[in-house]
This record gives C-alpha cells, structure tokens and sequence, in this order.
C-alpha cells in the first residue's frame, strides 16, 4: 500500500500508536516507515525519547513514557511525518507541522482530512503555535471527533472560511 499508493496501511499506523490509555496524555506519533538517512526528530527531543541508534538509515522509535508531547519533533522533522496525539472524553487531540498558507487562526473551523486527503470531518483550531524557533513551520493544535483518531492525518482550509 505504502509502495502504491503512498499511503500506510492501517496495521501500519495502528503500530505507530501507544495504547489508549495512554493517550491521556500527549504522545509524538512517528509516522516514518522507511530507512532513510535522516534523524533530526531524535537529536531535537530535549527528552531523549525518540532512538534511531547508531545506523542513522533505522526508523525512529519513541519511548511513550519518555514523551512528553512538547511537539518539538513535529516541527522539526523535514518530512512532517510526526503529530502529537492524545485523547480527551469525545475528543482527539493533535498538534500537527502545517506549512501552507493562508495559514490557520485560533477559533476556525477547517476540515479534518485523511491520509488519502479525504474529507472525513471537522476540525477545530485550537491555538497556533509559531515560534521563531520552529523556522516557519506551524504547530496546529487542532480537535476533532475522538472516531477521527486513527484516520485523521492534517486539515484543509473550507474556501468560506
Ligand atoms: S513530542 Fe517532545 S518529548 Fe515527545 S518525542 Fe517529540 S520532542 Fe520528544
Ligand atoms: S526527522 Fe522525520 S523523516 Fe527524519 S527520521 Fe525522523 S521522523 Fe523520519
């Protein structure tokens, strides 16, 4: 699926993901299937949770109990292959790399997409982080409906708003 469509298969994403009791609290969701040369998600984490070891071509793995889900990582990976996850009551939680513009405000609606970039629902922006250090590339805090938790991948500006 990965190979053909660019896209994981569910199997693939579910074994990105700790179990669900654990997403009471944010966890980075490493969304990086192939042995590439690249680790700049594991030497950003401030907390040492995410190893590649010394063959810098291994896929990242995340220590979930080291995680505190800062989101440093998200903003840092080149491929923007990591979000930060979590759970609350009917909610699913995430923090999500953006780099188009216009870019989105705190309190729009915009739509939930998948990772075939279907529309599969709504999405609420709930803050906008840009800091200097994170070199133009946003970190959305963004809500939606707790089903959305293993499709939801990004979100889509709705063209009134
Ligand atoms: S979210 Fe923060 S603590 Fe968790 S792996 Fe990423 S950089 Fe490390
Ligand atoms: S920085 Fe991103 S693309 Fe590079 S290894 Fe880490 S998760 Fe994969």
């Amino acid at each position: 699926m990965l190979y053909k469509e660019g896209v994981p298969t569910q199997d693939q994403v579910l074994s990105k993901f700790p179990s669900i009791d654990v997403l009471i609290k944010p966890k980075a969701i490493i969304e990086c299937y192939e042995n590439i040369p690249c680790n700049p998600c594991s030497t950003s984490c401030p907390f040492g949770a995410i190893t590649i070891n010394e063959n810098i071509n291994n896929i990242p793995v995340v220590d979930f109990d080291k995680c505190t889900g800062c989101g440093i990582c998200a903003y840092s990976c080149p491929g923007l292959a990591i979000t930060v996850s979590r759970v609350k009551e009917s909610k699913a939680l995430f923090k999500i790399p953006y780099e188009f513009m216009p870019s989105p405000i705190e309190g729009e609606i915009w739509y939930a997409v998948n990772r075939y970039g279907e529309v599969i629902g709504d999405a609420k922006i709930i803050k906008v982080d840009n800091r200097p250090s994170q070199d133009k590339t946003l970190l959305v805090h963004v809500e939606v409906d707790k089903s959305l938790l293993y499709d939801f991948i990004t979100i889509r500006r709705k063209t009134n708003g």
